[in-house]
């Protein structure tokens, strides 16, 4: 039967593009009565962290992705988690290399930096240059007998291209001198994604890989270890990333793109469904509010277009405004609007800073309310009350945005740290640099501390109020 899987890496905030591909590969599995798994792909041991591997959980469950193999659960081709796989995949690597097909690699990343250096100069993309495949058998083991560190690289053909058919795109052709020797075993003896994810993807018998177009390149590389192992491929589709109005890529550099971002916000994980399956499917004008099942029995993989599917944030709220008034009664409402405040990690957040802060209850929604906006409608007039001019508050929000991007994490410390750099730098008092971010980001001059605010709200919702403040 039909085996498909969502494959996260956990090293950030689950993003709603995994929701968007895991969607896809339910409503696959669903159509044909197949299985849908959830397997953990942690091999980048330096990003992946066991805390956002439980928001990958977490995130998937809200949305009603529900897995019948996993890290979790369990299932017959486990573990489901590829750090406590690490001992499967040598023997795939060992067969490779003994077959001539792959060779140690012994250069320094010193050595491969200068080649890239050298290569980018030229104006040529970064390649591995192949030094180490001049390397003979007897200098080979005496370089690993003198324990020196070495990756495991895979052959590519020197001629020719690789041709294969993607479910989405059709007939690729990519030739293989656009295709890199990929190292498959790390110094470390950590596989790389590329071994891993096909050699899991054999074991766990996945019949068809739905992800990201980001993979499409990489498809090249895929197939040769499939050939390598004498295994036969699953059915490739590559799907198109969703992008903003002006076709740029949905990225959390520019918009809120974690799931909890709709989860705090008050979208409805059916509407979220309901939105995302909409790029599944073709449907007339009229019948777009759909169910999960009804999303699963009108998909249609053949449809898929290239093109793009825009993330039309007013299509969503459109859609999660018909969810709440046409899909719920009044009970269901009541309910779910209590329980979205009980689980609803801003609204605990917010009311821990505010309790100190108020005399009636009633002063919360105008206190902390700006957790749980979108939009925050800002004026000039907000800042009448900031005690600069309003070229002072602009070279303080030009100064405070570039600095607040490289900050390495994202914590109330390291926000307080960093905004006292910035007064620094512009030589101001760090109340200065303050009261106009205070208006920027909660809308006034009178509500909670900035510093938390600014860590429950996050990086990429505080870029774009910094952003809309600063126009
Ligand atoms: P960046 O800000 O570097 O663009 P990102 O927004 O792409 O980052 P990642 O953490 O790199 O976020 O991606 C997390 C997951 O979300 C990946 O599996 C990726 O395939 C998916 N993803 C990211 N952006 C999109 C998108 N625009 N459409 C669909 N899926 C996406
Ligand atoms: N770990 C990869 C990702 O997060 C999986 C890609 C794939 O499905 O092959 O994008």
């Amino acid at each position: 039967g039909v085996r498909v899987r969502i494959a996260p890496s956990p090293t950030g905030e689950p993003h709603v593009g995994t929701a968007y591909i895991a969607l896809f590969n339910y409503l696959f599995a669903k159509k044909h009565n197949g299985t849908f798994i959830l397997r953990i792909e942690d091999t980048d041991a330096t990003r992946s962290t066991p805390e956002f591997e439980q928001k990958v959980l977490d995130a998937l469950k809200w949305c009603g992705l529900e897995w019948s193999e996993g890290p979790d659960i369990g299932g017959p081709y486990g573990p489901y988690r590829q750090s406590d796989r690490k001992d499967m995949y040598r023997p795939y690597v060992d067969k490779i290399v003994a077959n001539g097909h792959g060779f140690k690699c012994f250069c320094t990343p010193e050595r491969l930096e200068q080649m890239r250096e050298a290569q980018r100069a030229a104006g040529k993309p970064p390649k591995y240059d192949g030094l180490c495949l001049t390397l003979s058998a007897e200098e080979v083991t005496k370089r690993v007998e003198a324990g020196e560190p070495h990756v495991v690289r895979m052959k590519i053909p020197t001629e020719g291209s690789c041709k294969f058919v993607d479910g989405v795109y059709g007939e690729v052709e990519i030739p293989w001198d656009a295709v890199d020797m990929q190292v498959l075993l790390k110094a470390d003896g950590m596989p790389t994604y590329h071994m891993a994810n096909v050699v899991d993807d054999h074991l766990m018998k996945i019949t068809h890989v739905a992800r990201g177009e980001e993979w499409l390149a990489s498809v090249p590389k895929h197939i040769l270890i499939y050939q390598y192992l004498g295994l036969e491929p699953p059915v490739f589709m590559h799907l198109s990333l969703m992008r903003n109005h002006d076709k740029s890529k949905l990225s959390k550099r520019k918009n809120p793109t974690s799931i909890s971002y709709y989860s705090a916000l008050g979208y409805l994980p059916e509407a979220l469904m309901n939105f995302l399956g909409l790029f599944f499917i073709q449907i007339a004008e009229g019948e777009e509010l759909l169910t999960m099942d009804q999303l699963a029995e009108k998909f249609d993989p053949e449809n898929l277009s290239k093109a793009g599917a825009i993330f039309d944030i007013q299509k969503l709220d459109w859609l999660n405004g018909r969810w709440l008034r046409e899909q719920l009664t009044e009970e269901q409402f009541n309910q779910r609007v209590l329980e979205w405040a009980m689980e609803n990690d801003r609204v605990r957040q917010g009311l821990k800073l505010s309790q100190s802060r108020i005399s009636k209850l009633g002063e919360l929604p105008d206190l902390a309310g700006f957790l749980l906006k979108s939009d925050l409608g800002l004026t000039p007039e907000a800042f009448a009350k900031v005690k600069s001019t309003p070229e002072e508050i602009l070279e303080v929000l030009n100064q405070v945005q570039p600095d607040l991007e490289k900050m390495p994490e994202w914590t109330v410390e390291s926000i307080e740290a960093e905004l006292r750099a910035s007064a620094d730098k512009l030589g101001k008092k760090l109340k200065v640099v303050v009261a106009p971010l205070f208006v920027a980001v909660s809308g006034s001059s009178r509500s909670l501390p900035l510093f938390d605010s600014m860590a429950i709200l996050g990086r990429s919702v505080v870029r774009q109020r910094l952003k809309v403040a600063a126009q």
